[in-house]
């Protein structure tokens, strides 16, 4: 089963609290500006040279966050890295008024094997993966963005593609929001 399908009320939460951020930055549509809402939440954000290794990584220091992305990844995977960099502020860091470090290497496809994750660590990162899918692709502008004509003739792979370009998301991003979401056009 996967994360979402088991996390109902988790979803529900997740998906008013990225309404909530989106209708306060009066975002309406694709693309998401995700640099924008960190900012709106009181999160720094700068790009580094982190090298092959490092993606992203979160800082908070006596009450400043600080987000970093890795200027060296693909344009996509900045802004992924960006909206699960702000998850992890959001849903782990923000309550506890503490300093916090996350650092964050190939979360997206898989855990590395050279480290054991605790089961905390495990369910922060699907929690900050799944953050960032709903805030970079949320529910509603799927749906009325897929209203287009524009799309109506395309095959799903083609469809799937042009999603991603205008959310400006990976296309594996955009495939497993839509699964999860449970979109399909028929
Ligand atoms: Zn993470």
């Amino acid at each position: 089963m996967s994360f979402y399908k088991a996390n109902i009320k988790y979803y529900k939460e997740l998906s008013d609290t990225v309404n909530k951020l989106l209708s306060e930055a009066c975002v309406l549509k694709a693309p998401v500006p995700i640099k924008q809402i960190a900012k709106m939440c009181g999160v720094n954000v700068m790009g580094y040279e982190f090298g092959e290794e490092i993606s992203g990584v979160l800082i908070v220091e006596e009450n400043k966050a600080t987000i970093g992305f890795n200027t060296e990844n693909s344009r996509v995977r900045q802004r992924f890295t960006i909206a699960h960099e702000l998850g992890h502020f959001m849903q782990h860091v923000k309550s506890n008024n503490k300093d916090e470090l996350f650092v964050d290497k190939d979360f997206i496809v898989k855990f590395r094997s050279d480290k054991t994750y605790s089961a905390k660590e495990v369910t922060q990162e699907r929690e900050a993966n799944a953050f960032a899918a709903a805030l970079l692709m949320p529910r509603q502008f799927i749906l009325d963005e897929m209203k287009e004509p524009k799309y109506k003739k395309l095959h799903e792979t083609k469809l799937i593609e042009e999603l991603a370009k205008v959310f400006e998301v990976s296309v594996p991003a955009m495939t497993y929001r839509l699964s999860d979401l449970n979109i399909f056009r028929y």
